[in-house]
């Protein structure tokens, strides 16, 4: 039988929420297309966060951000340096693996193992060295050392070709041993090299005195950014949680030092309950905070908001997989530009006469995940009775209404006696006030029902034969499935009051 999680990859697929992308080239490593349904879903995502993040307060204020910045962005923010990931490869079956995600297992262990990770693979044995973990496909010890491997993706800007470059010296290039080879490959490369951003974070924090100077703002305040973030990640699976291009809702709120204790709690809660708010299930997510060893050097704090994602792990079992990060990032950020840029990066508090640089509370969000945890959580499968007295399934995606790609879907129950036109009517008014609603006059209007009801649309409207005598429509409700008559001059305000526009 199907596992959970296989059904919502079909369902995407069938229902128009996520592809893979350039599918019909073979598909691109853990890229993946957005189709009509998902592209709603996420938007609602991003929209809401920032209506609540920036619209519903007058702390923050929003940022749009090139993705390509100036590379010593990079160098100051430690990504040039640090931001890479341990990679080992497999003697055995030759996957390439990230080391601090692989499985542990106790150094001295003895373990099993199918020669080159096939099944058909005769059985063999080996030792777990100290590093204390086996690939995590063939559960083989025998592993390559691990080498670090910058996450973030480069290119060229400007009209220098690096590969013609090297080629121009290519003869001083072969008089060099290989350590002296690569430090001439790596100069000649970083002159024109650039970086597609890892983060949106780091624009915030160069933009910081942009926005002191034009925005009248001062701490306690924040500069939230929507964007496409990059990070050429070698472990990749379960449909969009972890891809090379993704999309993040990142917010930096700057406080004043010793204001940043109670923040920092302000902004574990909030961003919790807003998960919450959106109808995620309760029991499903959970603030982890990091345990010392796990916090990044600059970080006086840090909690991940996660949930219960229906991967299915070694044991059957989901897994606990991080949504957002809410850190305590000090006055790293701000400290490091300064120190490369040489520009004050300081506030001066006009009332106490004081200066000081900001310290950070960051919630950085992902609205891949939280669109995939959204469609993890509404996913239902229901017996319910056929109107011939029989059982079926019913497929339901039960979003909140605020994030459900289509809000209302309007029937005419026949296509003739003027129920097409009653139909066209109500949606005109739905269209003219940017309800996103969907008309179908296809099919048996149970079958239509269900389409719906797998689509994740909240409320249906049917036009039938009494609809032509007063005026009123049924609306059925997705989740209870009942159905109730409402005049059909009133749609528009009862739409609006149930989807909370
Ligand atoms: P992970 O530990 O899962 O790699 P991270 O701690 O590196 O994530 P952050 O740098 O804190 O992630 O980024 C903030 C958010 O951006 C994450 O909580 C996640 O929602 C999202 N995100 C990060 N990397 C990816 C990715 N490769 N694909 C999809 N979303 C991502």
């Amino acid at each position: 039988m199907a596992s959970t999680m296989e059904k919502i990859v079909s369902l995407c697929k069938r229902r128009g929420f996520i592809f893979q992308s350039s599918e019909i080239y073979g598909g691109l490593k853990a890229s993946y297309d957005y189709g009509p349904l998902g592209v709603e879903l996420k938007k609602n995502i991003k929209e809401t966060w920032w209506s609540d993040m920036v619209h519903c307060r007058n702390d923050i204020v929003g940022l749009d951000c090139s993705i390509v910045m100036h590379p010593d962005v990079w160098k100051a923010s430690g990504h040039l340096a640090g931001f890479s990931d341990p990679l080992v490869d497999c003697k055995n079956c030759k996957e390439r693996f990230r080391a601090d995600q692989a499985p542990r297992t106790e150094a001295g262990t003895e373990v099993e193992f199918r020669e080159g990770g096939k099944s058909s693979g005769s059985k063999l044995k080996g030792v777990v060295d100290k590093r204390g973990y086996v690939c995590p496909v063939c559960g083989c010890p025998d592993l390559s050392a691990e080498r670090q491997f910058n996450l973030m993706f480069r290119t060229s800007i400007g009209p220098v070709d690096p590969l013609q470059e090297i080629a121009d010296a290519a003869g001083e290039l072969a008089d060099l041993d290989m350590k002296g080879r690569m430090k001439k490959l790596h100069e000649i490369v970083a002159r024109s090299a650039v970086y597609l951003r890892p983060e949106t974070a780091q624009g915030m924090f160069v933009n910081f005195k942009n926005i002191l100077d034009s925005s009248r703002v001062k701490p306690p305040f924040g500069i939230a950014q929507v964007g496409k973030s990059y990070r050429n990640e070698i472990t990749t699976s379960n449909l969009t949680f972890r891809t090379c291009e993704f999309e993040q809702m990142e917010m930096e709120y700057f406080v004043k030092p010793g204001e940043d204790e109670q923040w920092y709690d302000y902004w574990r809660n909030t961003r919790l309950s807003w998960y919450v708010k959106l109808g995620l299930s309760q029991d499903k997510l959970r603030l982890r905070d990091h345990k010392q060893s796990e916090l990044a050097h600059y970080a006086k704090a840090c909690a991940d908001i996660e949930y219960y994602f229906p991967f299915e792990n070694q044991d059957g079992e989901g897994e606990w997989g991080e949504l957002e990060g809410i850190a305590n990032r000090t006055d790293y950020d701000l400290k490091k530009h300064s120190g490369f840029t040489g520009k004050d990066l300081s506030y001066f508090d006009p009332e106490t006469k004081e200066r000081y640089i900001p310290y950070v509370i960051e919630p950085a969000a992902g609205a891949d995940r939280a669109a995939l945890a959204f469609l993890c959580d509404a996913f239902d499968e229901e017996i319910v009775p056929t109107a011939k007295g029989g059982e079926e399934v019913r497929t339901v995606l039960r979003f909140h209404p605020k994030i459900a790609p289509v809000k209302v879907a309007v029937f005419p129950l026949v296509k003739r006696d003027g129920m097409p036109e009653k139909s066209q009517a109500i949606m005109d008014d739905l269209l003219s006030t940017g309800i996103n609603c969907f008309y179908d006059h296809g099919g048996a209007i149970g079958r239509r029902y269900r389409r719906q009801d797998e689509a994740g649309t909240p409320y249906c409207l049917t036009v039938d034969s009494q609809t032509i005598e007063d005026d009123t429509v049924t609306i059925r409700d997705r989740d209870t499935m009942q159905q109730e008559r409402i005049p059909m001059n009133g749609v528009v305000e009862i739409m609006k009051k149930r989807i909370g526009n």
